[in-house]
């Protein structure tokens, strides 16, 4: 059957026709973790330090997520990033956030990226870290030049609710991610008003994001076969 995915939600989503990848702390994964094995693939995490939550345990966050990210019910480091908005040290959070950039390159996973006002300096770190995975951006609502360059790049953009619509349609469809993030809505209302703005159908747009899906994530999905 042919599914919605949602990149990037902070809800559980147990619907058949929706995959979604659920964003929980590095803190919060053990019981969900558990469950997930029993799953497999079906609840599958994203997990990570967002900016706003590091705090004197940071270093405790840290070290719970390099002991769980090889864990197959962990498919990306993330949300992870900087965020010139939140009043945490900047330097602390590059520190963290590289810290975590390495983290997935260990384990060869994705990540997904939380950048507010400090694309520079999350590119430049990228840059330096080199990743050997995809780097999604999520929340994408930069404008058309930005998406240029992160497409130039190699990234993915993921799209929500909000978004620059000239930027959206400069995205090639290999490109694209959609999500929910913490809003109260359904993932399919996101793929229809994409679809609308892309001058795609939805059952398009829905097999082109499943290849996406499948590009970024085929080598920890032939791992969890494995398990
Ligand atoms: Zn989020």
């Amino acid at each position: 059957m042919k599914k919605y995915i949602d990149i990037h939600t902070h809800r559980k989503e147990n619907r058949e026709n929706v995959f979604s990848l659920q964003n929980i702390n590095p803190e919060d994964f053990k019981n969900e973790g558990a469950k997930a094995r029993k799953h497999k693939v079906e609840s599958c995490f994203s997990v990570g330090i967002h900016p706003w939550y590091i705090d004197n345990s940071v270093e405790d966050k840290l070290n719970i997520l390099k002991q769980i990210a090889s864990n197959p019910a962990i498919l990306a480091i993330g949300e992870t990033g900087l965020d010139k908005l939140c009043p945490v040290d900047f330097n602390l959070q590059k520190e963290i956030f590289n810290a975590q950039i390495f983290n997935a390159k260990e384990v060869k996973k994705p990540l997904i990226i939380h950048c507010v006002k400090a694309y520079n300096e999350i590119q430049q770190l990228l840059k330096n870290a080199q990743p050997n995975a995809s780097v999604i951006f999520h929340g994408f609502r930069g404008k058309p030049q930005l998406a240029e360059e992160l497409i130039k790049a190699g990234f993915y953009l993921s799209f929500g609710k909000l978004f620059n619509e000239e930027s959206l349609k400069i995205t090639p469809l290999d490109r694209i991610f959609l999500e929910t993030d913490d809003k109260e809505l359904k993932i399919e209302e996101i793929y229809s008003l994409v679809a609308e703005v892309k001058g795609v159908l939805v059952d398009e747009l829905i097999e082109k994001v499943g290849e996406n899906f499948e590009r970024c994530f085929r080598n920890i999905f032939a791992e969890i076969s494995r398990v």
